[in-house]
């Protein structure tokens, strides 16, 4: 007797299907396909994986996020796993242009692209990034690029708080490592 799960490539669809309109526990208005968080869904040695990769390591919500996969697949009767891949590691250039625009309209100013930073070297230039945050952060509330940063941790580790001296209103910063 074996107990092997047999994946089909309709599970596999119908689990893509649902998994697209899962969104981040911290902010519901950007699901984890946006965000590049979910990055596949495959048939696996024991059954049908769910890839997904935080937004930096030791991010607090992906507990959360591996949870709510694991219940929305049991709801709809799909067997299966997460597997969180940390390489390669997650870079904002996976998150899609509109999960951008949904960040600024929900009042977090969107992480920078890394896209012009120099390859082979992602550790050094992160680390170097995270001593030296000059880089300009504009307001998504009024677009002011005048503002600081008042909290490295904001309401989450995954976010810095940030002040806009233009209009006053304090703002998440979406940390880009
Ligand atoms: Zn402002």
């Amino acid at each position: 007797m074996t107990t092997l799960v047999q994946t089909t490539t309709s599970d596999i669809a119908r689990a893509w299907v649902l998994l697209e309109t899962l969104t981040d526990p911290e902010i519901p208005v950007v699901t984890l396909r946006e965000l590049g968080i979910l990055r596949d869904v495959r048939e696996g040695t024991h059954g049908l994986e769910v890839v997904i990769t935080p937004t930096y390591s030791g991010c607090p919500a992906m507990g959360q996020i591996e949870d709510d996969v694991k219940a929305l697949l049991q709801a709809h009767g799909i067997q299966g796993h997460v597997v969180t891949q940390l390489a390669p590691a997650w870079t904002t250039d996976w998150m899609t242009g509109e999960a951008r625009e949904k960040l600024r309209a929900y009042g977090i100013a969107p992480p920078h692209s890394t896209a012009c930073e120099p390859q082979g070297s992602a550790q050094v230039v992160k680390f170097a990034a995270r001593q030296t945050p000059n880089q300009v952060v504009n307001c998504p509330q009024c677009g002011s690029a005048n503002t600081t940063e008042t909290s490295h941790f904001g309401s989450t580790a995954c976010k810095a708080l940030y002040r806009c001296l233009a209009c006053m209103e304090p703002f998440d910063y979406f940390k880009p490592y």
